[in-house]
């Protein structure tokens, strides 16, 4: 499992594109998927303006930033009272009084957990079969859902290195931040990172780029960024890489490029910041950096938080696999996303 400096994949990476841009292919959701999944989102709109006439209600994650994958039944909702409702126990609150009016409502299995990090009532919608997360004045999720959206439509070979990211952590099982590997949402924002990276680079920086066009306040974190991002369609245009060569590159700076003692990724960025400057050198309490992702808007929110030395392990062998899978098979696809 050595690295081998310089090293390049064995397969022919033209033949090794055209896969993977099958395999995106097959990844995206249908159209009846999506309208499904739009019918359980309206059903529980209403049952919700129904007891909040006052609040928005609003889709976020996957399904709302283009990186839902086929037969994702999970949809997340947000919904974003007026005000005065942003402590913990008053979110709880919420969360109770939504789990009795979805129940009256006919939802399914109806499963309120308001002492949660973050409060949330889950949920079946009976008709589609969409599970549903419900949370209470959610914002950063919000935004970071349009960011991750913004970026997206920039250039296509985010969407397809997400898909391609997304679908090797399930089959491989490191995409559960509850299990201590990393969430969805993780996995994105190194995706965003390694394409800001690259050389010319294929993502701009839209904290940096001025003016800054979205602007939001959220608590004590300031949201504002660049989201004009009509303009950036031929950003990436000077860098020719394909998404075989991304996709290569992701596992191989995973695997052995990464400085896991002392290194941050840093989106908000576009570059590396060390844990003594974020002060994430230390453990606290549960909270052991050993994977540090910075949060674009939650500065003191470190994503990789959730990985202990176990963990850790396992992952950095997951990365590890997959590069040199990539490296030595001449057809590396089947094994690549060999279920775990
Ligand atoms: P999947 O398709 O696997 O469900 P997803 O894009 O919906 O992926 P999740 O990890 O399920 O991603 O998270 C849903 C949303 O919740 C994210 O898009 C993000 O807005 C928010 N989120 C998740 N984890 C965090 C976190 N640790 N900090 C801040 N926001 C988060
Ligand atoms: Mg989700």
């Amino acid at each position: 499992r050595a690295y081998l400096v310089g090293a390049q994949p064995q397969a022919d990476m033209a033949a090794l594109n055209t896969a993977l841009l099958a395999l995106v292919a097959s990844l995206q959701p249908g159209a009846e998927e999506v309208a499904r999944q739009q019918v359980a989102f309206e059903a529980v709109r209403r049952v919700l303006s129904q007891g909040w006439p006052q609040a928005q209600v609003h889709l976020f994650g996957s399904t709302a930033n283009g990186l839902s994958i086929c037969n994702n039944n999970d949809i997340d909702i947000c919904l974003e009272l007026p005000d005065g409702s942003d402590s913990l126990s008053s979110k709880g609150e919420v969360v109770e009084q939504m789990a009795k009016l979805v129940e009256e409502a006919g939802m399914k299995d109806v499963l309120p957990l308001p002492k949660a990090r973050v409060p949330v009532v889950k949920f079946v919608v009976g008709e589609t079969g969409t599970k549903v997360d419900v949370t209470v004045n959610n914002i950063l999720a919000i935004v970071n859902t349009k960011l991750l959206r913004d970026y997206g439509a920039i250039d296509q070979r985010l969407l397809q290195l997400c898909f391609v990211v997304k679908h090797w952590a399930k089959r491989r099982q490191v995409n559960d931040s509850y299990r201590g590997t990393l969430s969805s949402y993780c996995y994105v924002l190194m995706c965003i990172h390694l394409l800001q990276q690259r050389a010319p680079p294929i993502l701009p920086c839209l904290h940096a780029l001025k003016p800054s066009t979205h602007r939001r306040t959220v608590g004590v974190w300031q949201c504002d960024y660049h989201d004009e991002v009509s303009s950036l369609e031929d950003f990436g245009a000077q860098n020719t890489e394909t998404l075989a060569e991304l996709v290569w590159a992701f596992f191989e700076y995973w695997a052995w490029k990464h400085d896991y003692n002392n290194s941050v990724i840093s989106v908000r960025t576009a570059s590396f910041l060390t844990k003594a400057q974020k002060e994430w050198t230390r453990r606290v309490g549960n909270e052991r950096h050993l994977v540090c992702i910075e949060d674009p808007f939650e500065l003191t929110h470190d994503l990789g938080r959730t990985v202990d030395r176990q963990t850790s392990g396992v992952l950095h062998k997951e990365f590890e696999r997959a590069a040199c899978i990539l490296r030595d098979c001449a057809d590396p696809l089947e094994k690549l996303f060999e279920p775990y």
